[in-house]
């Protein structure tokens, strides 16, 4: 029997997909452009719509999509994707992360890029070839539902992450087994928003998003992010899903992309029934094909559409060939042809929430928190060094600790939005396995020394829930979310969080946002925590009783006095599995806070946005009853000693834009205990042709200090980073005078200055 060529190994990848194109029939072509959702009917999607991809599987539809694509003429291996987003978010048991927000308080790109390898292997075992990760979207309103997903508000350090996770998650190339596709979404501008609202029209302008909102996605197009997902948002009334300008001339042309596109959820429909700007999805189809789309998830009457308009002559087969042999050569390139990479339960066995994966997710966590507020109280007593269980060991007096909060033991919502139950996924409504979840409450207890007691009071509820008045589907019939209703403060319950902390020698109060306050459709109008929480942390701070607030919320929340005068303030993001445990450790001394903010905390909703790298040139710089600076800013966040930062010296002044910007400052950690600096670099460019941010993040640096030592820190800076997007477009460096702002945040009372020209 002669191998047919598209199933030889030996010959090009090119001359497969050529060969394999020639077979298809038409419809076998459209069904290959699309992805459905594996939770509705399997069969006809295989069988009768040819698809190319199916997308939130639970284990058991994997293997029966794999055995309905052996009965196919063809048998061209379905890709399978999945939303892993911090871990292998849907797949029981698996390592769940910090959010990428709360990774992006580490400003660590080798811990995040670890990050992405660990899950990669998690989810090869388990029949994912393709995840929808990272997001580059730059977080600007707070009020937004998806601000957890994303690295935070700067592109350069979204930039850093972003590229080490597309690293992470591509391992080797392709054709190593624990590789999986990464995807750089949503491409572009989708989160900027209009009143935080999800996915509303984008209003930006060409300029804007090659100032911001591009870089990041450059970044990776060129680093080899195998695959881009647009966003749901319309820019100058076109949708992404047809913006020529953005895919062709920017995305392919100058960038030069060559990898596969994939449009949001029903985005061709949503051109119809939502966006109203396509008659029927005939018309949608034969534009977002003619626009450049590869893989279109979830419409599925694209199939027809893109039939009816081939038949009506408003779009040819021959049309749809480059994104057919884009996605094709996706899975020849994977090897798909040859092993599909089924889901291999030995290797699930062996590698699924594996314990060196565990202690990562640990070390992750540890760097993830960013430490606000502390009078002192931390670490508690002064620090302790831990035995060899991971337990402080005690010293003096036995203490006692009160943990109150409805989030002190509330394991799911430790792990936030795409994670188990968190609703994208149905197969596991109860969620991750407790016994692999350490709450604050678990970790205090099983840290704090043998002879200190922890007791708990829950203090609050949040929320409960009720339908939307507008009904429950939306009209393409995707469930709409209920709608949140904050649950009064009860004055039982707060009595007895009170007794107890009036009882204990410190207070915790883990308090913050659950996840119906969070994800797509879940924006938020108020930033306040909600529910009797705000009662309760009033409450406890009457006791008196030094009060550590945990701030376990998926972005930054607008915070009560009674937390932001607490002894001590920690924003611990959604920390992931161990994220309990890190907690405690920190609290009790046994690691240092090292977490940076990846974005700022507001004041008041009202002061949205509050991101630092704002443009310069407003009429004063406060409202008339409010100041405009942020609770705190990008980049802040404190450590148990501190360091000061001296002698900011550039070695030579005068340069070109080819040179570099060499420059070194002394760091002194003139405390007791070590630090872990973020030396943090931002450009100010003194004038610019055009109106532009005061100061951006260049660069930074990660710097160990230890108590006592004073370190000398060398800076290099390219001058050609040091660029602005002038009035036609164009990147380019403006001759003059700047200012190199070195500090350990972005305020400008943190930051030593130097100055140099560019020639
Ligand atoms: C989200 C994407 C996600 C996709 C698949 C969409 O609604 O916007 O981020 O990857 O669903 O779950």
């Amino acid at each position: 029997m002669t191998t047919l060529p598209y199933l030889n190994p030996d010959l090009s990848i090119a001359e497969r997909v050529e060969d394999l194109l020639g077979r298809m029939t038409r419809e076998q072509k459209v069904g290959q452009m699309l992805q459905l959702d594996a939770r509705d009917d399997l069969d006809d999607h295989v069988l009768g719509k040819h698809v190319g991809s199916i997308l939130h599987t639970s284990p058991e539809r994997v293997v029966r999509a794999h055995e309905l694509t052996a009965e196919t003429e063809l048998r061209i291996p379905l890709l399978v994707g999945e939303d892993c987003i911090h871990g292998n978010s849907f797949w029981k048991g698996a390592t769940i992360f910090p959010t990428q927000l709360g990774m992006a308080g580490t400003w660590d790109a080798e811990l995040t890029e670890q990050v992405a390898r660990v899950t990669a292997i998690e989810t090869a075992t388990t029949g994912v070839h393709w995840t929808f990760s990272p997001v580059l979207c730059i977080a600007r309103d707070l009020r937004w539902g998806r601000v957890d997903e994303t690295f935070g508000e700067d592109p350069h350090l979204i930039g850093e992450l972003a590229s080490a996770m597309v690293r992470g998650y591509q391992g080797k190339g392709l054709n190593d087994p624990s590789a999986i596709l990464a995807t750089a979404k949503h491409f572009a501008g989708y989160s900027e928003t209009q009143g935080g609202r999800d996915a509303s029209e984008a209003d930006i302008s060409p300029r804007k998003l090659r100032s911001w909102f591009l870089p990041p996605f450059e970044r990776v197009a060129r680093e080899g992010c195998r695959t881009f997902m647009l966003g749901y948002q319309s820019t100058d009334g076109v949708p992404i899903t047809v913006n020529d300008w953005l895919l062709n001339d920017v995305l392919r042309g100058e960038w030069g992309y060559t990898g596969t596109l994939i449009t949001d959820w029903d985005n061709v429909g949503r051109m119809v029934w939502e966006q109203q700007v396509q008659p029927d999805y005939a018309h949608a189809a034969a534009a977002a094909v003619k626009a450049g789309n590869d893989m279109v998830m979830t419409t599925p009457k694209f199939y027809e559409g893109a039939l009816e308009a081939i038949e009506k002559g408003m779009l040819t087969e021959a049309e749809l060939h480059p994104a057919v042999a884009r996605i094709l050569t996706l899975k020849f390139e994977l090897g798909l042809f040859e092993d599909p990479r089924h889901p291999d339960v030995a290797a699930q066995e062996a590698l699924v929430g594996h314990e060196d994966h565990t202690a990562l997710n640990l070390e992750v966590a540890r760097h993830s928190l960013v430490l606000l507020n502390n009078d002192g109280v931390l670490p508690l007593e002064g620090g302790f060094v831990a035995d060899e269980s991971g337990r402080a060991a005690g010293t003096g007096a036995a203490k006692k600790i009160a943990v109150v909060g409805p989030l002190a033991d509330d394991a799911q919502t430790q792990l936030g939005d795409w994670a188990g139950n968190s609703g994208q996924a149905g197969w596991f409504p109860e969620g991750h396995p407790r016994e692999m979840i350490t709450t604050v409450l678990d970790g205090l207890r099983a840290h704090t020394p043998a002879d200190w007691s922890v007791s708990y009071a829950q203090g609050a509820d949040i929320l409960t829930l009720a339908a939307d008045p507008e009904g429950e589907f939306f009209p393409d019939g995707q469930p709409r979310p209920q709608v949140v209703v904050p649950t009064a403060p009860d004055a039982a319950q707060i009595a007895e969080a009170v007794a107890a902390a009036k009882d204990a020698d410190y207070v915790v109060a883990v308090v913050g946002d659950r996840i119906e306050l969070v994800g797509e459709g879940r924006s938020t109008a108020t930033l306040e925590l909600i529910g009797g929480q705000i009662a309760l942390l009033d409450a406890l701070a009457e006791t008196g009783t030094p009060m550590i607030v945990v701030l376990l919320a998926s972005k930054p929340l607008v915070l009560p006095e009674s937390a932001l005068n607490a002894a001590a303030l920690l924003w611990v993001a959604n920390p992931g599995m161990q994220g309990g445990r890190a907690i405690a450790e920190l609290a009790l001394g046994l690691i240092e806070p090292s977490g940076r903010l990846p974005i700022s905390f507001a004041r008041h909703s009202g002061q949205q946005p509050t991101y630092y790298n704002q443009i310069r040139g407003q009429h004063g710089n406060r409202y008339a009853d409010l100041t405009q600076t942020p609770a705190f800013q990008f980049g802040q966040g404190l450590s148990y000693t501190t360091v000061e930062y001296s002698d900011l010296v550039i070695a030579d002044t005068n340069l070109t834009a080819a040179d570099t910007v060499r420059a070194s400052l002394t760091l002194t950690n003139t405390g007791a205990r070590p630090s872990r600096e973020t030396v943090q670099v931002y450009v100010s460019d003194t004038v610019t042709s055009v109106s532009w941010a005061d100061q951006e993040l260049k660069t930074f640096t990660q710097v160990d200090v230890a108590a006592g030592e004073s370190k000398t820190v060398e800076i290099e800076l390219p001058a050609a980073e040091c660029t602005i997007v002038d009035a036609k477009g164009n990147r380019i460096v403006e001759a003059g005078a700047f200012e190199l702002r070195v500090g350990k945040s972005s305020r400008s009372e943190d930051v030593l200055r130097a100055t140099f020209t560019i020639a």
